[in-house]
């Protein structure tokens, strides 16, 4: 399938999530739903935790504080945001900044899968424990398996999966900070890796969004003043 038919598909995702109610708790209190920002098409992407307050008022991950770390981080390495995909676990942000619950981490799973399976990255960088385990589908802790690359399997697709500290807890202690850039710095060289060899499987069956069990967008609201409304939603520009 083509970049532009994936972006496409991708978009339908994007307009199902908005209207997402899976975690009642979670749509109750969001100001919105922060599908994900960068390139559709990107080599790189990266998965943090969930919105925080900035995240959640602004519609996109990571524009926080841990946010500019991993801008700046990004930079060391000679690439800018937008040219990577920033998506999190939980596309809605939990209330007080608690941590994800399991439920809510399975209900927003298969954004997260649909998005990596359209967006087709040779690596996934996993900031924190959440992401971690739950895309490694192992219990290890990040500070075990930070910095050690792996070929895992993700819905159809074969990644090379990176994890490494979130930038939030890098913040204010420089140790962690000195080895999320060494971690950093490995990430070039994963990348010019190139895709992993990719699992021979049985052709698709081409099951639309909607049988994925993701709730359909019709009925979303439409939050935007009355003179913006009509068209793409707003983050459609975000990608
Ligand atoms: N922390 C995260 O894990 N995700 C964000 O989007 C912002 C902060």
């Amino acid at each position: 399938m083509s970049a532009p038919e994936r972006r496409e598909l991708l978009k339908e995702v994007f307009a199902r999530a908005q209207a997402c109610t899976r975690c009642a708790e979670l749509a109750a209190t969001r100001k919105t739903v922060v599908f994900g920002a960068g390139d559709a098409n990107a080599d790189l992407m990266f998965v943090g935790e969930a919105p925080g307050a900035s995240e959640d008022e602004q519609g996109v991950p990571f524009v926080g504080q841990a946010g500019k770390l991993l801008e700046k981080l990004l930079l060391e390495i000679g690439m800018r945001r937008s040219q990577v995909f920033i998506a999190n676990t939980l596309k809605c942000r939990p209330p007080a900044n608690r941590d994800p619950q399991p439920v809510e981490l399975e209900n927003c799973k298969e954004y997260l899968h649909r998005q990596i399976e359209l967006i087709q990255p040779n690596v996934i960088c996993t900031l924190g424990n959440f992401a971690t385990k739950l895309l490694r589908q192992d219990p290890a802790g990040i500070t075990r398996v930070h910095g050690q690359p792996e070929v895992v399997l993700l819905g159809r697709r074969a990644v090379r999966l990176y994890p490494i500290f979130h930038p939030a807890a890098a913040l204010y202690t420089p140790r962690m900070l000195d080895t999320l850039r060494e971690d950093f710095a490995r990430l070039p060289e994963l990348i010019a890796l190139g895709p992993p060899d990719q699992p021979e499987l049985p052709p698709e069956v081409d099951v639309p969004d909607a049988e994925l069990n993701i709730p359909a967008a019709a009925s979303a609201p439409d939050a935007r003043p009355a003179g913006e409304q009509g068209g793409e939603p707003d983050q459609l520009d975000l990608f």
